[in-house]
């Protein structure tokens, strides 16, 4: 990206231009043509392709002849608002606000009873208005001769005690099948790791009208991951939820890598909410809470995070499952280092790109 100054633009127009791409995660270089004088800023780093709201602020400020930038591929996510409402059963949950939010329930729904134990717990950990009941009931298992979920039955189940106790649902669509079930009962899709670039599934749950919790591949770049986000909303889905959930990498201590550097740097180009899971990043209890408090505290806007009441009965992801009382211990924390996160300002480079979060 190339902004070019008018030829007897004052010194302090060029430095108006990088005060605007460093607020922005970008590092401005000037040149000047010695032989006509004129001057111009580039713009490189993380930060780009920068909003298209900054570039027009940057072409409207005085002194600037033009901007010069290639087309954004993500122009939709990255004009995103920074607030995504999710309706519920007591009013909505607004996800990107000044408060995190807390996505939790068992991996898989197993009965209503486990449910219900789980919803009361979750509605409990957080204030009103926080929390969002999670629950899988078609579940992407690596082996065929897993527990595949209660289908639409723990749909059913998941809407009924979500109702019960005022949480909204939330519940992944593995296919096209399911989606049109998850759609007909959750008010957030989940769209799984493992389809995150299937995108006819993508572009049928932009037209189910539901915001979309999109989770990150975890074979996919940070360029990959909001593509595909960006497929949902050039598709019509009303807004996106980005969900980093860690990737794999060559290391086996964990399931998987949690990226927060990736998710620092998508924060850079979108003010969308970023939410963290780090349940199926640690793969083992107790290694949630520390992955979970940096999530917070580098500025994640919620976390997604597995529970049981009895975690080694789980019928998945048992080893990664907290107890009650380990959610709520968390949940207390969560709001503990995001209170504090946020006394101290924006930690990002001069605040995050997001045009809408930088006001
Ligand atoms: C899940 O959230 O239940 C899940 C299977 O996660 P992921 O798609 O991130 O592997
Ligand atoms: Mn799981």
């Amino acid at each position: 990206m190339i902004i070019l100054l008018q030829a007897d633009a004052p010194d302090r127009v060029a430095k108006e231009v990088e005060r605007t791409l460093l607020r922005h995660g970008v590092t401005a270089r000037h040149h000047r043509d010695p032989r006509s004088g004129r001057r111009a800023v580039e713009a490189t780093g993380p930060g780009l392709p920068l909003p298209y709201a900054i570039s027009d602020a940057l072409r409207a400020l005085p002194g600037v002849e033009g901007v010069l930038a290639p087309p954004d591929p993500t122009h939709r996510v990255s004009d995103a608002p920074a607030e995504v409402t999710v309706a519920g059963p007591r009013g909505p949950v607004i996800i990107g606000g000044p408060d995190p939010v807390l996505i939790a329930g068992p991996c898989s729904v197993e009965s209503e009873a486990q449910l219900r134990t789980v919803a009361s717990a979750v509605a409990a950990a957080v204030p009103p208005g926080r929390a969002l009941l999670r629950g899988g009931a078609y579940k992407p298992r690596t082996s065929p001769y897993a527990f595949q979920g209660l289908g639409a039955m723990g749909l059913h189940l998941l809407r009924r005690v979500g109702d019960e106790v005022g949480l909204p649902v939330c519940s992944e669509a593995l296919d096209e099948r399911s989606l049109e079930e998850v759609a007909a009962t959750c008010h957030l899709i989940q769209i799984g790791a493992r389809t995150m670039a299937a995108y006819g599934l993508l572009r049928a749950a932009a037209r189910c009208g539901r915001p979309i919790l999109l989770k990150r591949g975890f074979g996919a770049t940070i360029d990959e991951w909001l593509g595909a986000a960006e497929h949902l909303l050039s598709a019509g889905a009303p807004a996106v939820i980005l969900c980093e959930r860690g990737i794999r990498s060559f290391e086996t201590a964990t399931r998987a890598t949690l990226d927060l550097g990736g998710m620092a740097a998508a924060r850079l180009r979108t003010a969308t909410p970023i939410v963290v899971d780090p349940s199926h990043a640690a793969g083992s209890r107790g290694l949630v809470r520390p992955l979970a408090l940096a999530s917070i505290a580098a500025g994640a806007d919620g976390l997604l995070v597995e529970c049981h009441p009895e975690p080694s009965e789980s019928r998945s992801d048992a080893a990664q499952a907290l107890s009650l009382t380990e959610l709520s211990v968390l949940a207390q924390a969560v709001w503990a280092v995001s209170r504090a996160a946020r006394d101290r300002g924006p930690l990002s480079a001069e605040g995050t790109s997001a045009a809408a979060r930088a006001g």
